[in-house]
């Protein structure tokens, strides 16, 4: 019991860090830094000059950073049958597995109708759990932005709490 309030403290502590410094906290765990998450912004925002959007007009972009610090962008791509249409965070992590690439640190994402971002850009319920077969989510990064200089940070598990993945399965 006692094991489980420190445990709940120390997550209470680390979620109030990254809302009250996001960008100090990312620097001080070396897991993306301020640069990093910039650059990440960047190709993001790239990422979306290629949304194929004929039916939302609402672009998504999205850049995935392996742990071998590579690069993957994304867009969201629509189908004029609706359903088969996907994100743009599904789009990165696909190319990258379909790469070869199996361990991923962070991922930026931007969006906004015909491709203006004045809002962050959330991922969707289907995208987070696709998110959360291929990473850690007490250590992967979610970097939601409206600018490079305007961004929210989460960990994965803060977007996805008490998430089902391959270990439930080993249970
Ligand atoms: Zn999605």
């Amino acid at each position: 019991m006692q094991e489980q309030d420190n445990e709940q403290r120390d997550n209470q502590q680390k979620n109030s860090l990254i809302i009250q410094e996001k960008g100090e906290l990312l620097a001080k765990h070396e897991i993306v830094s301020r640069s990093m998450a910039k650059n990440l912004i960047r190709e993001a925002i790239e990422g979306m000059k290629n949304a194929y959007t004929p039916y939302s007009h609402f672009n998504v972009g999205s850049a995935l950073l392996t742990k071998k610090q590579k690069i993957y962008t994304g867009c969201n791509i629509e189908n004029a049958s609706y359903t088969p249409t996907n994100c743009a965070e599904r789009t990165a992590f696909f190319k990258a597995i379909s790469d070869g690439e199996r361990d991923f640190s962070a991922m930026a994402i931007v969006g906004g109708k015909n491709g203006i971002v004045s809002e962050f850009c959330p991922p969707c319920g289907v995208c987070r759990q696709v998110i959360r077969e291929f990473v850690d989510p007490k250590s992967f990064l979610v970097i939601l932005a409206r600018s490079e200089e305007e961004y929210l940070v989460f960990f994965l598990e803060e977007l996805l709490p008490l998430s089902f993945g391959p270990e439930n399965l080993n249970q």
